[in-house]
């Protein structure tokens, strides 16, 4: 596989730029080397994409012709999904039969072949005469050059995420994968080619952090869309703040997993412990923080450290449910997590550490804590590994003061068979997603963000498209 930089619809040098490598986290070796992209690099990816935009290779294709490539491409992904997910896997240690293949590659295609439909979706506005003599009238159109910037934990799925809708409304795009695991988005650059794209209209550079905030500097970028974490998306909001980008910034979560006396705690377990360990925990929607209302308390903290100690963690080309975390690095923050947590008088119900035969990888153990205070890091902050905090509420009041109680507001999920409750709560949690009685499902027709320190601006669904474009009043004096 090549891995240079993809700009304008080929493969191009870098000029000035370094060489990082890329390794596979469930053995640390080696898999690959790309590029780190200079400032230079930047700079052609984004004259590439003013190019495409201005001289409307893509945003004047009516609808229908850039629904037809983007479901092109929806269709060469599919028939190459294999490929792409045992790739995905080695770069990211996901699972491959459960993960990658069994999960990420079918929402992705799903994804993609939602924003070829919503390519069409227009959603006419009103003409209208608002003053006398006049009549005004609304043009949708797409913002311009979009700098993307992918995090690590969904590579290919966040890729899609972002160009999908970008695409769909007619922009052009600098898309810029994290920094340890860019193979499937350099995959996915090839595809648009194939799929009749025209070039320049999607364009991938490589790179670390430097090479993002080059992006986000650049004059020619109109909107940036970042999913990362909350330091970075006040950074990157900072630095866009110089030139007056629109930002979209999909951050961290800390969801709260709120459980009612009235439920069936086998089921309950069974879907935290998904919820928790999917993924190895490395997903911003991951169940984190478990309330459960006293009197069940016991029964879920023993049902809950049972099923926590029989996920099976391993090799992701075996059958397991859990591979290693994204690098050393992440491994030794989520140690650090641990021991600060214990440091102030946390009780660590199983879990903890790193298992036993890891075979150099970054694995660690599902983890269940317990006796932590609101207050803690452990509860506050956003671990990002496999591991639940379990407190306890006695009253509907506690549980939502308690489930809000954290900077973040991305998803939360409340368990109860009492509708009315369940329809309260759910109005009371400030989060972007609610679930009730599940944790974790999306689709592509609903939108995906987040409230408070979460960020703003919608993924999938028509919301997300719309956050591509802009309106324009075209006002006519009727004479
Ligand atoms: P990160 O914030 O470290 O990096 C994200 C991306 O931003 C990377 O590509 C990185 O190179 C780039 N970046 C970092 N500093 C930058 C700067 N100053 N200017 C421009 N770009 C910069 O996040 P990560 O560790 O890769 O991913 C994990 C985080 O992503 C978690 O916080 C997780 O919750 C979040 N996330 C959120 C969602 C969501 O939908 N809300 C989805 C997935 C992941």
């Amino acid at each position: 596989m090549d891995c240079k930089l993809w700009i304008n619809g080929q493969w191009a040098e870098s000029n000035g730029g370094r060489t990082m490598a890329i390794e596979d986290p469930a053995t640390g070796e080696k898999i690959a080397d790309v590029i780190d992209a200079s400032r230079e690099d930047v700079n052609r990816a984004v004259q590439a994409a003013h190019e495409a935009f201005y001289d409307g290779r893509w945003s004047r294709l009516t609808p229908g012709e850039r629904s037809t490539a983007i479901w092109k491409l929806a269709d060469l992904l599919a028939a190459r999904a294999e490929d792409f997910a045992r790739v995905e896997s080695q770069n990211t240690g996901k699972p491959f039969k459960f993960v990658s293949l069994g999960a990420d590659l079918p929402f992705t295609i799903d994804n993609l072949r939602f924003f070829a439909a919503a390519a069409r979706d227009t959603h006419g506005f009103s003409t209208g005469e608002y003053l006398k003599g006049y009549t005004s009238t609304y043009r949708r159109e797409p913002v311009g050059v979009v700098g993307q910037i992918a995090p690590w934990n969904y590579p290919l799925m966040m890729a899609v995420w972002k160009i999908g809708p970008a695409l769909a409304a007619g922009c052009t795009v600098v898309l810029k994968p994290a920094p340890t695991t860019p193979l499937t988005s350099l995959m996915l650059a090839e595809l648009t080619a194939e799929a009749g794209i025209p070039a320049g209209v999607v364009n991938v550079v490589t790179g670390g952090n430097e090479t993002g905030q080059a992006l986000v500097e650049h004059p020619l970028v109109r909107m940036v869309s970042l999913t990362g974490s909350t330091n970075t998306g006040k950074k990157v909001m900072k630095t866009a703040a110089d030139t007056l980008k629109r930002v979209h910034l999909e951050l961290g979560g800390k969801a709260p997993f709120i459980v009612f006396d009235d439920v069936d705690v086998e089921a309950v377990v069974a879907a935290a412990t998904l919820a928790s360990t999917f993924n190895t925990g490395q997903d911003c929607t991951a169940a984190t923080r478990v309330y459960v209302e006293q009197s069940q308390a016991s029964r879920v903290r023993e049902a809950l450290v049972e099923s926590m100690r029989a996920v099976k963690v391993g090799n992701p080309f075996e059958d397991v449910q859990m591979g290693p975390l994204i690098s050393s690095v992440q491994r030794e923050r989520v140690e650090g997590f641990i021991a600060r947590a214990k440091a102030g008088g946390a009780k660590v119900l199983t879990g903890g550490g790193r298992p036993g035969s890891t075979s150099g990888g970054y694995y660690f153990e599902p983890t269940v804590i317990s006796e932590v205070d609101q207050r803690s890091e452990i509860v506050q902050s956003e671990v990002f590994g496999p591991v639940l905090t379990v407190n306890t509420f006695e009253s509907e009041e506690e549980a939502v003061r308690l489930g809000n109680d954290v900077q973040y507001g991305l998803a939360a999920s409340v368990w109860t068979r009492d509708v009315g409750r369940a329809m309260r709560v759910a109005r009371d949690l400030e989060f972007g997603t609610v679930w009730i009685n599940d944790h974790i499902p999306l689709t592509s027709e609903t939108p995906h963000g987040g409230f408070k320190q979460s960020g703003f601006g919608k993924d999938l669904s028509a919301e997300a498209v719309s956050d591509y474009r802009v309106t324009k009043h075209v006002m006519i004096k009727n004479v």
